[in-house]
């Protein structure tokens, strides 16, 4: 019989990043953004309310508990997690297979509940971990930001206390001292290719 041919495109890496609340994942990740287009990064579904100046469709699609319920049921999250006890927080599985499939170099910026799920459906994923140079300059960072009321970043606190202890269930840590080449860092990482590693 003659093989079938089966998923030939090439299929990239899904890089999946992690680490505690205000150690600028998310600046990191715009930063991969603005100087490696070629890179796909996911954009997660989150019932919180924007930010000033976020904008639906590039940092967040923001939606309503109902449409979050909707996406859960259809099975359409690769993960979700409740973050900080605050909102429901979820990454669209499709456009992150479409980029796979394309061969593009994808990554996913999540936290530490939502990796875990991952490593169960996705093992060949590579985990890393994007840590605080120090406690001291985290809580620096999540003060400095000002976006958290003192209750929610009292909150986000103890969470990442326990999310720093969670660096060894990683492949690779990166340390942010600096932002881009933190996200340097990341990009050679998103650009190996499976099979070189
Ligand atoms: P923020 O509200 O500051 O944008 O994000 C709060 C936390 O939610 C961050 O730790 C971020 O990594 C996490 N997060 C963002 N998107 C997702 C997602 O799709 N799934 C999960 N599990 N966490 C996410």
């Amino acid at each position: 019989d003659a093989p079938t041919v089966t998923g030939s495109a090439p299929r990239s890496r899904l890089v999946v990043l992690a680490g505690p609340t205000a150690v600028g994942k998310g600046t990191v990740a715009a930063d991969v953004r603005r100087h490696h287009p070629e890179a796909w990064i996911s954009v997660s579904a989150t019932t919180r309310a924007p930010r000033p100046g976020e904008q639906d469709g590039v940092h967040y699609w923001f939606v309503d508990d109902d449409q979050f319920d909707t996406m859960v049921e259809r099975g359409d999250l690769l993960e979700w997690a409740v973050v900080h006890k605050a909102a429901r927080y979820g990454t669209p599985r499709q456009p992150v297979e479409a980029a796979l499939a394309e061969g593009r170099p994808a990554m996913l910026e999540i936290d530490l509940q939502g990796a875990r799920q991952v490593r169960e459906t996705m093992p060949d994923a590579l985990f890393v971990f994007l840590k605080p140079p120090s406690w001291d300059e985290l809580v620096r960072r999540l003060v400095g930001r000002g976006t958290e009321t003192e209750e929610e970043r009292e909150r986000r606190l103890v969470t990442a206390r326990e999310e720093l202890a969670a660096e060894a269930e990683f492949d690779v840590s990166i340390v942010n001292h600096e932002v881009h080449a933190a996200a340097e860092e990341l990009v050679a990482l998103m650009l190996q290719s499976p099979t070189n590693l």
